[in-house]
C-alpha cells in the first residue's frame, strides 16, 4: 500500500484557492516528481503532506491526507512527531549553526531515539552515510555544518532529516542553489535512498524529473494536469 494517499486535496490561502481537488499516492518503491511552472502549487501541495502550511495563518487545507492509514489532518495528529516522519529538505540548505554531530544528532535527542553516547555516535554515523557524506565529515565532526559547500550542506540536511527515522522524505527543489557537480551528486543520493523511504521531489527542471522519478505529478495553476509514470 502507498505509504502517503491524498484524495481531494483543496488548498485556500484566504479566499485565494492555490490546490484544487488533487489526489495522489506516494510509495516507497517510486520516487514522485512534482513539476510544472512558478506559482502552480507545487511547494504549497508539498507542504501540506508534512503540514508545514500550518505555519502561515490565511493556508487553509480540506479533503483527506493519510500516512499508513492514520489522517494526518486529525486532531489527535502529533504535528511535532509527523514532521519527523515526513521529513523535509529545502531549496536553500538550511544547517543549524551548530557541529556537523548536533545538526544530526538533535533530532535523535529530541524524540528520544538514541540511549546514550555510543548509540548516538551510532546514529551520526549511519545518518552521515546513507547521506553519502560520512568520509567527507568524519574527521572534522565537531566543525561548523554551515562552514562546508553548499552541496555538503544540502547532504547535511538530507542526514538530519535521515536522524529521525523518516517514512518520508519530501524535497522541494533541492539542487537549485546547487552547482552541477553538487546537484550530480544529490541525485544519485536519491537514487540510493530510492526504497527505503518514499521520496518527493518539487523541481521545474523536466530533466531533473525524468533523471531521479518513476513518477511525475504535473501541476498547473493548482490542478495536477497529468499524472503517471515518468517518460
Ligand atoms: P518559490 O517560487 O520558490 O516557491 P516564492 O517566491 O513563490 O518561492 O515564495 C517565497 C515565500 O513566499 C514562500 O514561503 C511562499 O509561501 C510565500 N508566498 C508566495 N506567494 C505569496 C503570496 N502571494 N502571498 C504571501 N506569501 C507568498
Ligand atoms: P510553486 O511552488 O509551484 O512555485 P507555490 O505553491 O509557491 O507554487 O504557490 C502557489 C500559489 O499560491 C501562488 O499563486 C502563490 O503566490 C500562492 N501562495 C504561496 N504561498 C502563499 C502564502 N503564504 N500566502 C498566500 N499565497 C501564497
Amino acid at each position: 500500500p502507498p505509504k502517503m494517499e491524498a484524495r481531494n486535496v483543496d488548498v485556500f490561502y484566504g479566499a485565494k484557492q492555490a490546490i484544487k481537488n488533487v489526489s495522489i499516492d506516494v510509495g516507497m518503491e517510486n520516487v514522485t516528481a512534482f513539476i510544472g511552472p512558478s506559482g502552480c502549487g507545487k511547494s504549497t501541495f508539498l507542504r501540506t503532506l508534512n503540514r508545514m502550511n500550518d505555519t502561515v495563518s490565511s493556508a487553509r487545507v480540506t479533503g483527506e491526507i493519510t500516512l499508513d492509514g492514520d489522517d494526518i489532518y486529525s486532531p489527535e495528529m502529533d504535528v511535532v512527531q509527523l514532521r519527523a516522519r515526513v521529513g523535509m529538505v529545502f531549496q536553500k540548505p538550511n544547517p543549524f549553526p551548530k557541529s556537523i554531530y548536533e545538526n544530526v544528532a538533535y533530532g535523535p535527542r529530541i524524540h528520544g531515539l538514541a540511549s546514550g553516547k555510543a548509540d548516538m555516535d551510532a546514529i551520526v554515523e549511519k545518518s552521515l552515510r546513507r547521506a553519502g557524506l560520512w568520509d567527507e565529515v568524519k574527521d572534522r565532526l565537531s566543525e561548523s555544518g554551515t562552514a562546508m559547500s553548499g552541496g555538503q550542506q544540502q547532504r547535511l540536511c538530507i542526514a538530519r532529516a535521515i536522524a529521525v527515522e523518516p517514512e518520508v522524505i519530501l524535497m522541494d527543489e533541492p539542487c537549485s542553489a546547487l552547482d552541477p557537480i553538487a546537484t550530480a551528486k544529490i541525485e544519485e543520493l536519491i537514487h540510493e535512498l530510492r526504497g527505503r523511504y518514499a521520496i518527493v521531489i518539487v523541481t521545474h527542471n523536466m530533466q531533473q524529473a525524468a533523471r531521479v522519478s518513476q513518477r511525475t505529478a504535473f501541476f498547473h495553476l493548482g490542478t495536477l494536469v497529468e499524472y503517471g509514470d515518468t517518460s
